[in-house]
């Protein structure tokens, strides 16, 4: 009886810590409007996540505290507590500190760790930072997205955010079992690793990350795997996700994005989500001119029709990284082209289709460039011989 006095005694002082904890403002915007508009932050409560209100994903994932961040294009719920600056990452996260503090003034310059606000302030700028990064390449601007589609226009999807209705979402977990729980709320499927998810009736995109292996605990390791994670939504999400985009464009312009952020960070696939990699060779530029340099580069014409991630193999998560790097960096306007023609497909009836997307992209690269694939292998193995990878002077 004593134990279960106690219990529920600690258990009322821990809520009421929790709920003190969330009523603390941020000490970086204040919540002032005025600071906050500078740091392009819409709203610091809890508003929508997934299914939800932010209040009622709290009470339902227990951890010491949860913030939350809106921006333009995306919504942020952290559980993430305190991060040490690692001395390899001091200058990196100086300069993001430095970026922040032009619009926050009491950003810290030096500081030896970061705090959860702090934290949630710079993945929120980093997340749109990385939201132009991608509406550059796909050569796009908010104003191409019309609130509903338009039949009076090209087809360009549902809604403003790339073609969705509402904005992205990424939810940063402490343990690895909140994310099970929450994935299993709304997916049916308790999922180990980082996951992605459309809620079809309310046309958004979703990442949920477990923030618990040592990869992934520094904010050094997890960035590159949520911009990762990000890109495979902002793809999927581009003219409406009704349809899976081809695998090996969709990793590979995954991979490339988040090798622009870390060259040795790799963030694989597994069956329920993704899971980053150990095997994997360390530099894939090196490992891309020995694939090209040996002959042994797997053909587009076959990587074109993996359904899967693991179908690619190493030596094809190599290739659809360097082809796309080749594509981005030697052709980006016609690569905005090709996404946009695969994520635009509709049917004799207006409607979006996924009908046999090798047939449309073999259709697009012949108009786009007039190539087969066997033509683009030659082009991107030219390229790659002519040190396509070797380090920018
Ligand atoms: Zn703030
Ligand atoms: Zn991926």
């Amino acid at each position: 009886m004593w134990l279960g006095v106690l219990l529920s005694l600690a258990f009322l002082a821990s809520v009421g810590t929790a709920q003190e904890r969330s009523k603390e403002r941020c000490p970086y915007c204040r919540e002032d409007p005025a600071l906050m508009a500078a740091a392009g932050v819409v709203s610091h409560r809890g508003g929508t996540i997934a299914d939800r209100t932010g209040e009622e994903l709290a009470a339902k994932l227990p951890a010491s505290r949860w913030l939350f961040l809106e921006t333009a294009h995306l919504r942020w719920a952290s559980a993430l507590g305190d991060s040490a600056v690692d001395a390899r990452d001091r200058e990196r996260i100086e300069a993001e500190l430095a970026r922040l503090r032009t619009a926050l003034p009491d950003v810290p310059s030096k500081p030896r760790k970061l705090d959860p606000w702090l934290r949630l302030h710079l993945q929120a700028m980093k997340g749109e930072e990385f939201y132009a990064r991608f509406q550059a390449l796909l050569r796009v601007k908010d104003a191409d997205f019309p609130a509903e589609r338009r039949l009076d226009r090209p087809y360009m999807g549902a809604g403003p955010y790339l073609g969705e209705k509402d904005k992205f979402e990424v939810v940063l977990h402490v343990s690895r079992e909140n994310h099970r729980r929450f994935t299993e709320s709304f997916s049916g499927v308790a999922v180990n690793d980082s996951f992605r998810w459309h809620f079809p009736g309310l046309h958004k995109l979703l990442v949920s990350v477990p923030v618990e292996d040592a990869d992934l605990k520094d904010d050094r390791g997890l960035w590159p795997h949520v911009a990762h994670n990000l890109s495979h939504a902002f793809l999927c999400a581009y003219k409406h996700f009704s349809y899976d985009p081809p695998v090996w464009l969709d990793e590979g312009l995954a991979q490339a994005l988040e090798k622009e952020f870390d060259p040795q960070s790799r963030t694989t696939e597994g069956e329920e989500g993704s899971l980053r990699d150990t095997k994997a060779p360390a530099d894939f530029a090196a490992a891309a001119t020995k694939l090209v340099a040996t002959d042994k580069a797997p053909r587009l014409s076959v990587l074109m029709n993996a359904k899967d991630y693991s179908e690619l193999g190493t030596d094809g998560a190599v290739a659809v990284w360097s082809i796309t790097r080749f594509l981005l960096d030697a052709h980006g306007e016609k690569y905005a082209r090709f996404l946009a023609g695969v994520k635009g497909q509709l049917d004799a009836n207006g409607m979006p289709s996924g009908e046999d997307l090798p047939n449309l992209q073999r259709a697009l690269l012949r108009e786009l460039w007039g190539w087969s694939p066997l033509e683009l292998d030659d082009a991107w193995r030219s390229w790659v011989r002519a040190g396509g990878h070797a380090p920018k002077k």
